[in-house]
């Protein structure tokens, strides 16, 4: 059996939006505690270059995690190298169990544990990730200049990277392994619109192929699912866009969830629909998911749990 440890707030993760909040609660003088999961640093821990950061031009995701990381530390938050495992939010204080054995029971608990992309799973997308595949257009859109991009996905996110990608791109090839999209119907209409854009429909991506030296993508291998008929589509930029999972499981079951399982919080604010329990960045929010915001919102999540500590 672990310690216990108790604090007044404990935030778990350690993504923008963890160790945002956990500068300002440092600040507020709550010596927090944040716990940083199986990724420390977050999702910009597995890119490169990120040229939307505030501030900085350039810099490399995992450099800016590194220093977000210093800076909590530096204004007082402990940082713990730890996963939470369970999180029991119908007693008070909150009990959270981590993997190492540690029982933290806090007075307020901040949830920031992000999301993932979806990927297809195979093991090209794998080998060409960072080299011509990406999950976010956003990020990496602008490294296509005048080049032919694959963007495969038929929901809203796709709609809206294919639009977004012919900022740069010289063409856009949507490909979706049915022949009707998910996505709401104004946003089909701009797409079906846009002299950029072509669709391939009945069409699954079962490989991406590409030079070696440099590491490149040149196409990706797509094939018809009703006839079987495969054939190159040529790229240099293959953006997957088959949907995000939030990382709610540790409270699927105690908290109201929307859009496939994102935490939902009241309207302009962190509150989830239990008191003194706050989310914030990708975890609650299926539309932006950006460092920037994630940040915000780690940040209101903190100034959230101050108010609410104050009057309890
Ligand atoms: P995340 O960064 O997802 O962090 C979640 C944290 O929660 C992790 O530290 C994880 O370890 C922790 N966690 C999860 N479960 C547990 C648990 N059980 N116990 C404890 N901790 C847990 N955005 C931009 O603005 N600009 C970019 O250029 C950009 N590039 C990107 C490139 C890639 C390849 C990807 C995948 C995303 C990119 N994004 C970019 C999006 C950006 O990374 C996210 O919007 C942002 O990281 C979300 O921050 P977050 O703090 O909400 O969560
Ligand atoms: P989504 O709606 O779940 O759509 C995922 C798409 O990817 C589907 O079209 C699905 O095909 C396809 N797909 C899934 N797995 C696949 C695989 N292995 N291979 C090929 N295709 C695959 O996800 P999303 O587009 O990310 O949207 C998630 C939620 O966020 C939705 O509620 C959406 O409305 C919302 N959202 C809203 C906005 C906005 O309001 N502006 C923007 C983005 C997202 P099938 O259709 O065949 O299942």
């Amino acid at each position: 059996m672990g310690e216990t440890r108790h604090t007044r707030v404990l935030i778990i993760g350690s993504g923008p939006a963890g160790y945002t909040a956990a500068v300002y609660a440092s600040r507020a003088m709550l010596n927090p505690i944040l716990v940083q999961g199986m990724q420390p640093g977050g999702q910009l821990t597995i890119t490169t270059e990120v040229e939307n950061w505030p501030g900085d031009t350039h810099v490399q995701g995992p450099d800016l995690m590194v220093r977000m990381e210093a800076h909590a530390s530096a204004m007082g938050a402990e940082v713990i190298t730890d996963i939470i495992t369970d999180l029991d939010l119908s007693t008070r204080p909150f009990v959270a169990q981590s993997d190492s054995g540690t029982v933290f029971t806090a007075d307020a608990v901040i949830l920031a544990t992000g999301a993932q992309a979806k990927w297809l799973g195979i093991p090209s997308e794998e080998k060409f990730k960072g080299f011509g595949v990406s999950a976010c257009a956003t990020c990496d859109g602008f490294f296509y200049r005048g080049r032919e991009i694959v963007v495969i996905g038929g929901g809203n996110t796709a709609v809206e990277e294919a639009l977004f990608l012919t900022n740069f791109a010289s063409t856009v090839t949507l490909i979706h392994r049915r022949d009707t999209l998910r996505a709401e119907k104004i946003m089909q209409d701009r797409l079906f619109k846009h002299p950029k854009i072509r669709m391939l429909w009945n069409h699954e991506v079962t490989e991406v192929v590409g030079t070696e030296a440099p590491l490149g993508v040149t196409g990706v291998r797509a094939r018809n699912v009703i006839t079987g008929a495969e054939h190159i589509v040529p790229c240099e930029g293959f953006f997957v866009a088959i949907g995000h999972a939030p990382a709610s499981e540790l409270v699927k079951d105690q908290l109201p969830l929307h859009h496939g399982g994102y935490v939902q919080v009241e309207p302009g604010s962190t509150r989830t629909a239990i008191p003194g329990v706050f989310a914030a960045g990708d975890l609650t929010d299926h539309v932006y998911r950006q460092a920037v915001t994630s940040a915000g919102m780690g940040c209101m999540a903190a100034l959230d749990a101050e108010r609410w500590l104050a009057g309890h």
